[in-house]
């Protein structure tokens, strides 16, 4: 074991390809469907809204593909991310367990959301398009996509989800910032927005909409595409850098992780830190724990059925095999904006169904605790989204000392929380809102997935 507490790697370093895990899985994955026929859709079927490359990394059974130069000299920009051993955060729980983490938010933008952004704008612009429409929730993506879009030019618009829009005033300053422009969803902007909003005018928004949005957006526009910051094979696969710097990183630290960790939305940081490890452990070479921690007011892991279903509100996107609350489910408005989606990867999901992931799901308060015990000890202030993470590997150090053994920890600590003090501020004022899962709309929302099969 190392003395050493903080794991860095050179510019050379960086990896050179990307991890495909579907190369080594033991059972196939189901394709996506086309809406109307319910047959598995061909490349030509997603050609509206992704550039030729990006859905050819969509169906790639590759286990690695090369990352071009110029998104290569991106990454070095920032990459490689620090691993850091959690020396202090231990010694707070005088437990046995070494806990370590990977510190994405060493980004420009402060997430990991940056690693598939930078990709996916390359192939945009490689491909002649001029502008990307896309959807934000916590504002992460849209910050990141913005700031893609600066470095290899191309106009960015973003719809973020209202009830986000509102609690984050300074996101809107700087996407426009690094160039891009942001309108809150529901917008007046396209006729699902509207569709929504002459419904209910005080629709606070969700993912699921605002995908409709940008979606519509990209689909009538002829120099338009569409981007998504996670779920897809492609995004999870741009991400699976993180995971293999830490694998080069455990090494220095002459250690490895008996349990990985991650916070998951659409599950793409999780799965860019934990797929390495998983590949491992798949091949035969070394075992692992992994476990997927989810908010319980959009439980989509631990409480939604696996199913054929749309990706957005307005189900207009391919019919995805996934965990989902169902596409009309509208989570409640906490402040774990990037984490309440009612799908999840289809990828990350086939894992979780085949017993290869443990999932997950907490309260935001005891996230938000964890989160605040993790700054008072390690010093940096995680977004909402990463105190899940941090609070499902406290509770693995807890029960090392519950059991008197010390295993190897690593999380992801996926964004800083920076841009997201409100949450904090809401805490520590007595206004944080109770998790609240709305049973009956969850009931309507399932009985509203389609039939297939
Ligand atoms: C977007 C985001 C998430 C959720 O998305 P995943 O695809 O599940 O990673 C979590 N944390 C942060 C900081 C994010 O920006």
């Amino acid at each position: 074991m190392s003395e050493d507490s903080k794991f860095f790697l050179k510019d050379s370093d960086v990896p050179k390809q990307w991890y495909n895990l579907v190369a080594d899985l033991k059972e196939p994955m189901s394709p996506p469907l086309h809406p109307g026929t319910k047959q598995p859709i061909g490349p030509d079927d997603l050609a509206p809204l992704f550039p030729m490359e990006l859905i050819m990394q969509e169906v790639s059974q590759d286990r690695y593909i090369d990352i071009p130069k110029p998104v290569q000299e991106a990454y070095s920009r920032w990459r490689c991310t620090p691993l850091v051993r959690a020396r202090a955060l231990e010694k707070a729980l005088d437990t046995p367990a070494r806990i370590y983490y990977k510190y994405e938010g060493a980004s420009p933008s402060g997430s990991h959301k940056p690693n598939t952004a930078l990709a996916q704008a390359f192939y945009n612009k490689e491909a002649g398009i001029k502008k990307i429409a896309t959807e934000t929730g916590a504002g992460q993506w849209g910050t990141a996509l913005s700031y893609a879009g600066a470095v290899f030019g191309i106009e960015i618009q973003v719809f973020m989800v209202k009830v986000s829009f509102n609690q984050k005033p300074y996101r809107k300053a700087i996407i426009e910032s690094y160039g891009g422009s942001v309108v809150a969803s529901p917008s007046e902007l396209t006729n699902s927005g509207k569709a929504i909003l002459a419904k209910d005018p005080n629709n606070s928004g969700s993912l699921g909409i605002a995908i409709s949005e940008a979606v519509e957006v990209a689909a009538t526009n002829d120099d338009t595409k569409y981007a998504l910051g996670s779920v897809l094979n492609h995004v999870l696969m741009h991400q699976s850098i993180i995971g293999q710097e830490a694998l080069l990183q455990m090494e220095m630290a002459d250690d490895y992780p008996d349990i990985v960790v991650g916070c998951t939305g659409g599950g793409s940081n999780f799965s860019g830190l934990c797929n390495p490890f998983l590949g491992k452990k798949f091949r035969g070479e070394q075992d692992v724990h992994a476990i997927a921690v989810e908010p319980s007011s959009c439980p989509s892991l631990t409480k939604g059925t696996y199913s054929y279903d749309f990706g957005d509100t307005m189900k207009s996107t391919p019919l995805m095999k996934m965990h989902t609350l169902g596409s009309d489910f509208m989570p409640s408005p906490t402040h774990v904006g990037g984490l309440r989606y009612h799908g999840m990867a289809p990828m990350l999901s086939h894992l979780v169904h085949h017993g290869h992931v443990e999932p997950r799901a907490y309260g935001q308060k005891e996230c938000l605790e964890a989160g605040i015990q993790f700054a008072r000890t390690e010093g940096i202030m995680p977004a909402p989204e990463a105190t899940h993470a941090i609070k499902g590997a406290v509770d693995e150090a807890l029960k090392c000392k519950a059991e008197g053994k010390s295993k190897s920890i690593l999380f992801n600590l996926c964004g800083h929380g920076h841009f997201d003090m409100q949450a904090y501020m809401d805490y520590f004022s007595g206004n944080l809102a109770e998790d609240s899962f709305d049973t009956k709309a969850f009931e309507e929302s399932l009985s509203a997935i389609p039939a297939v099969n």
